[in-house]
């Protein structure tokens, strides 16, 4: 009849003390697909951990949370490579500087294919 050793426990219910204050969870289907061989530190572990670093703007000590992380690999597809370096000030400034550099590489081209083609439509901002 029945087997007394049957009842072994399914060991499968591993269960990762994720609710430890800065950390989170780690999804590793929503990440963003990589061409690295490596598994990054999160996806082995299964969950992302408050991560100090020093900003490289103004060298300031921060935090990178682990939230912050999750959104970062999982909703915004960030490289699983990309880590943070800028603080958030830093991070926007840079941004801006980026954008303007951009807005004027755009204007530059702009400006030249005007040249080369026809000169109306020059007025039509706003
Ligand atoms: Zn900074």
């Amino acid at each position: 009849m029945a087997n007394a050793t049957r009842a072994h426990k399914d060991p499968r219910g591993i269960c990762v003390s994720v609710n430890a204050a800065g950390t989170a969870p780690c999804n590793p289907l929503l990440l963003a697909p990589s061409n690295s061989y490596g598994v990054p530190s999160f996806v082995a572990r299964g969950y992302y951990v408050d991560q100090p670093f020093t900003c490289v703007g103004c060298r300031s000590e921060e935090v990178w949370r682990a939230t912050q992380q999750k959104w970062w690999y999982e909703v915004a597809k960030g490289n699983v490579e990309s880590g943070a370096i800028r603080c958030r000030n830093c991070r926007r400034a840079e941004r801006e500087r980026r954008d303007e550099a951009r807005r004027d590489h755009v204007e530059g081209i702009a400006k030249k294919k005007k040249k080369k083609k026809k000169k109306h439509a020059r007025n039509q901002a706003l």
